[in-house]
């Protein structure tokens, strides 16, 4: 797959609530927390939802305790399941189908993600045997997004998730040995591997953590104000009210909406192009 169309399958997985029958605010079992003020059981729809399935604290969701809901990012399987898997039928006129909408949201929704890590990792220079597997991986994926709800909820998700994860790290490990090389000074592998380390409000101003394997890294409350974290992997990383203002993460490998929604950031801060500087880093 050439990497100009891998890129613009990774950009169009964007949630357009239009077309989505408010699945996030009624599919979801929520229990009340900082990010979320109320309880809310699963199935149940949030009581700011409106008739149109629009929120009616939409403008002010952080001054009034919903910051999760600025943070939540479905990556576009809203609509998929709305108008594809059921063909436009809203849960409020067809409380008949309701349940087993609820319950394929999130199905679709890891099928999305998986979707979009693997449009990335097309979208880089990578060797061409592990283009092609991730390529057949990609089609398989988009095939799942055309199957009904009863073929949907019998799927074994992990038969994907397993090998893509695979896949996923070798994709990583091509692009930032080559970076490596690149950079000036010594070579020492444990420098750049952090994977799964507990930088929980960790100094990192201004750190240079190119090309650092931050796979699934705690980075909860850190401070990484202007950090350089181009090519560096990123994927699974908790970066809860991490300080990115001024970083640059431009390059970073498997970046998510949500990952960013949930940092700190600013105008400053550098983005991949399919990820939107979040409304509250302007404020
Ligand atoms: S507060 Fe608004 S955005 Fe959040 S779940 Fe409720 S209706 Fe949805």
């Amino acid at each position: 797959m050439n990497k100009e169309t891998a890129k613009s399958i990774r950009k169009s997985l964007t949630a357009d609530c239009t077309k989505c029958f408010g699945l996030c605010c009624t599919a979801l079992n929520i229990v009340a927390s900082s990010d979320f003020p109320i309880n809310k059981a699963a199935g149940t729809p949030c009581k700011n939802l409106q008739s149109d399935y629009g929120c009616q604290i939409h403008s002010d969701l952080r001054e009034r305790g919903f910051k999760g809901c600025t943070v939540f990012d479905c990556l576009g399987a809203g609509q998929i399941v709305s108008q594809v898997t059921f063909k436009g039928q809203s849960w409020r006129e067809h409380p008949e189908i309701g349940d087993k909408m609820f319950q394929v949201f999130p199905i679709i929704e890891q099928i999305h993600e998986m979707i979009a890590y693997t449009a990335e990792a097309l979208s880089y220079d990578i060797p061409h045997a592990l283009s092609e597997k991730l390529s057949v991986q990609l089609k398989e994926l988009q095939n799942l997004q055309s199957l009904d709800a009863e073929q949907l909820l019998t799927l074994d998700l992990v038969l994907y998730r397993f090998p893509l994860n695979k896949l996923l790290s070798e994709t990583s490990k091509a692009i930032r040995e080559s970076l490596i090389a690149k950079l000036p000074g010594t070579k020492n592998a444990k420098d750049y591997d952090h994977e799964r380390a507990n930088w929980f409000g960790k100094k990192l101003m201004g750190k240079d953590l190119r090309a650092v394997n931050l796979r699934g890294a705690y980075l909860i409350a850190a401070d990484m104000r202007n950090a350089d974290l181009r090519g560096a992997d990123l994927i699974g990383a908790d970066l809860r009210d991490a300080d990115l203002r001024g970083a640059n993460l431009s390059t970073s490998l498997f970046l998510t909406q949500m990952q960013i929604n949930s940092a700190k950031g600013d105008m400053r801060t550098k983005l991949p192009s399919h990820i939107q500087r979040p409304s509250h880093w302007m404020n």
